[in-house]
Order: structure tokens, then C-alpha cells, then sequence
């Protein structure tokens, strides 16, 4: 759900964060994937995998449906975004983990600056190469705003 500009944190909330043993362990194992790698259904169905694990870690009696947009290859995720009244994320635009992570903090009843800082803190834990060379490059870090 958009909300006012005022409210979406405009910085990366790089900080020191504890993770679940098993969030760490799906996120590496995710990695090896290589999850950009592939046609559009190997990624999807690496982004399909990584929601089956998270569901089983955080919302095991309640897991958050998964489906998909359109999907493309460049652009942006924006319009990616959680609905709580299906408890359904959609991804759509370009495959983004940190959207994918963004969208799944929601859908355990995050607010915006819980999804942001959830998902930018394990992405780049995970990732942390591909997290530095995009701050070196100057990319600003956004977790979209749904
Ligand atoms: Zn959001």
C-alpha cells in the first residue's frame, strides 16, 4: 500500500541485525541458486523455493501466498506489493530478492521501515559483494513503498 513520501524511510537502514539460524542457512542456500540466473520459470521457481522456506520459518500455520505479474527483465519491481486481505504478495517488474524479502516482512505484519530495514540488512548480509559495489556505485538502495 503506497503511503506519503514522509513516511517511507529514504535511506538504506544499514545496521546491525539478528537473523534466525534457518533464515541465514535458506538465504545461502538461495544464493548458491544464483536466483537472477535462468529463464523466467527457473527464477520463479527459485523465488517460489524461498517463500516455501520463509513460510515454513516465520508463518508456518499461515503462509503467505506467492504469485506473479508480469515479469521483466529490466525496470524496476515497484510495482510488486503484499495484499493483507488475501495474504498474498505479487511480484512483478523486474526479479528482485530485496523486494521479494521487502514483501514477505509485510506479510508478517511488518510496517515500511520493518520491511525496509528486514530485507536491505539481509540482502546484504547475504549478498555482501553485490550489496557493496551497488553503494559504490552510488545506487540508492530502495526498497519500494508497498
Ligand atoms: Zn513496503
Amino acid at each position: 500500500m503506497p503511503r506519503s513520501r514522509n513516511d517511507y524511510p529514504d535511506n538504506p537502514m544499514v545496521a546491525p541485525m539478528r537473523f534466525k539460524r534457518a533464515t541465514l542457512n535458506t538465504m545461502r542456500e538461495f544464493k548458491r541458486m544464483r536466483p537472477w540466473r535462468g529463464t523466467e520459470v527457473e527464477k520463479m521457481a527459485k523465488f517460489i523455493w524461498l517463500y516455501e522456506q520463509l513460510n515454513e520459518i516465520y508463518l508456518p500455520d499461515n503462509h503467505v501466498i506467492l504469485e506473479f505479474g508480469r515479469m521483466t527483465d529490466n525496470g524496476d519491481s515497484g510495482s510488486s506489493h503484499y495484499r493483507p486481505y488475501e495474504h498474498t504478495v505479487r511480484l512483478q517488474g523486474k526479479f528482485s530478492v530485496i523486494t521479494a524479502l521487502h514483501e514477505f516482512r509485510h506479510a508478517m505484519g511488518g510496517d515500511e521501515y520493518q520491511a525496509v530495514k528486514w530485507s536491505v540488512n539481509l540482502y546484504r548480509i547475504t549478498f555482501p559483494r553485490l550489496f557493496a559495489s551497488m553503494q559504490s556505485q552510488g545506487h540508492v538502495i530502495r526498497a519500494r513503498r508497498s
